[in-house]
């Protein structure tokens, strides 16, 4: 299989290549050049599979170049031992109504994140293998919280790389503040930036696109990689789940085979809900996606609309994971829908980049408008759902999922569709206590984050993941914070060159 860019399908790379290089020199996006099928055989094969045999299965249609032994290895040392807190990895939990909860944050950092960021270091040193790549990989993040602690946990001690994070100094929760300035391994370094979320990316992207920086770095035997869901190594594992969960609802007697599910995801970037997508087209039964967002709502506004419009105002909102106003996989989906039409994704991505702004023609909106439905929820109403499915199904949501629940709940009210739905849910409930708490009614106040976690166990019975009640006892072995300006500065310090 070969994958080609979403700006220029000339360009064929093997999957090794396109997940090292992560982003195409032309802007776009790495695609597979065609979508592989699924057969109702295999899906029928799948029912009684492990986590592990259905991701080896799923997996080897679309990274043709690995062997099934190098397959293996990655999917073992991602969700094999003991590192998902769940043995089924990604379970699959029935609340009333219609609504299957697919918990996707059972990892070691209690987020979704996990799903994919526990792979992508092994396809890496694999990829790097394979290209006979002999530098060390330095992969740069900046993160608003959950994506830099996943990537940390997932190269660390991972050989032949070095990971840098930069966070924003006061734009995290103290959870995820804690989870990254604890984290352990050899080859990890984090640092705080004076500065917001977009200060942090930006000084990445220089860094980036710095070629005075990157002789100096290759010729001290280093290359940058990036590990953010732009890279196709870190969507293709979020196929599996999907189908996952379709094998164990037939398997557990909640469908008949055949049977057509819709599925509700909370979005940000676009990654996840594209995921699913993906899946259908292998031949999964999928009927409608949901796709859910915060007061960040253009992608609401655009499957109602056609038109993207990033120029608007941008909230902090209780489900901060989705503060997001350009969605950059959304690239891949209009790649797909208009017919692998290059010259025309280009010439959207390039108004977007000019005016934040572009609109979809009638025809090629009908056809995503077909698939998919987008909602919205605010603060007040993520609240009052986590409140209210607690109160219902006595089931714990985090402030993302609780987003996904409500416009589910708007989308059967609009359509009268009751079709069987799994709703994605991308955070444990402990990642955002304060929050989850508050919306359950208790008094918050004065509580620090240790006491917030006693208070949620007792409330909602949960099993508090033992990554975070472990953060008590860890050495805080990265307090440093820096001006934005000292980043390439730190990266070299870092780095020894
Ligand atoms: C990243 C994230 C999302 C958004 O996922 P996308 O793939 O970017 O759409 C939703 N919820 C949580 C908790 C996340 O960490």
């Amino acid at each position: 299989m070969n994958y080609i860019s979403t700006r220029n399908t000339e360009l064929k790379l093997k999957s090794a290549e396109a997940i090292k290089k992560g982003l195409s020199e032309d802007g776009g996006l790495f695609v597979p050049a065609e979508i592989p099928e699924l057969t109702d055989a295999e899906i029928k094969k799948m029912i009684n599979m492990s986590y592990i045999e259905r991701a080896n299965l799923v997996l080897k249609k679309y990274l043709t170049d690995f062997t099934e032994k190098e397959i293996a290895q990655c999917t073992n040392g991602a969700y094999g031992g003991d590192n998902f807190s769940s043995d089924k990895v990604a379970p699959v939990v029935k609340l009333a109504n219609g609504k299957y909860i697919l918990e996707l944050w059972h990892g070691p950092t209690c987020a979704f994140k996990d799903m994919a960021l526990q792979i992508l270091p092994h396809f890496m040193t694999t990829a790097m293998k394979k290209t006979g790549e002999n530098k060390k990989i330095v992969i740069l993040v900046a993160t608003s919280g959950d994506t830099g602690k996943a990537a940390l946990e997932g190269f660390k001690d991972v050989k032949g790389t070095d990971i840098i994070v930069f966070y924003p100094g006061d734009g995290v929760s103290d959870i995820q503040k804690l989870q990254m300035i604890t984290q352990e391994g050899a080859n990890v370094y984090v640092a705080g930036i004076d500065g917001n979320f977009d200060d942090a990316q930006t000084g990445v992207k220089k860094i980036f696109t710095d070629a005075k920086l990157e002789k100096e770095m290759s010729d001290a035997g280093f290359a940058f990689s990036s590990a953010n869901s732009i890279n196709w190594g870190r969507l293709v594992p979020q196929i599996v789940y999907y189908i996952s969960a379709y094998c164990d609802m037939v398997g557990g007697g909640e469908i008949e085979f055949g049977e057509k599910i819709n599925v509700c995801v909370p979005t940000g970037n676009f990654g996840n809900i594209l995921a699913s997508y993906y899946a259908k087209k292998m031949g999964l039964p999928i009927n409608k996606f949901i796709c859910a967002s915060n007061s960040n709502n253009v992608l609401t506004d655009f499957l109602k609309t056609g038109e993207y419009n990033k120029n608007r105002p941008f909230y902090q909102s209780v489900s901060p994971s989705m503060d997001i106003l350009v969605s950059s996989n959304l690239e891949r989906l209009l790649f797909d829908i208009s017919g692998s039409d290059a010259k025309r994704v280009s010439t959207l991505m390039g108004k977007l980049n000019k005016n934040g702004d572009y609109k979809l023609t009638k025809a090629l909106f009908a056809k995503v408008a077909d698939q998919f439905w987008g909602g919205c929820c605010d603060d007040y109403f993520t609240k009052v759902q986590i409140w209210k499915t607690f109160t219902e199904d006595g089931y714990t949501l985090d402030t993302h999922t609780a987003v996904a629940v409500d416009v589910y709940e708007q989308y059967v009210r609009d359509t009268g569709d009751t079709t069987k739905t799994v709703i994605a849910s991308t955070a444990s409930p402990y990642k955002f206590n304060q929050s989850v708490l508050s919306a359950l009614g208790e008094n918050v106040d004065g509580k620090d984050d240790f006491e917030l976690i006693d208070m949620l166990y007792n409330k909602s019975g949960m099993e508090v993941p033992k990554s975070l009640a472990d953060l008590k006892y860890k050495d805080k072995r990265f307090e440093t914070v820096i001006n934005k300006d000292e980043m390439p500065e730190l990266v070299k310090k870092v780095l020894k060159i």
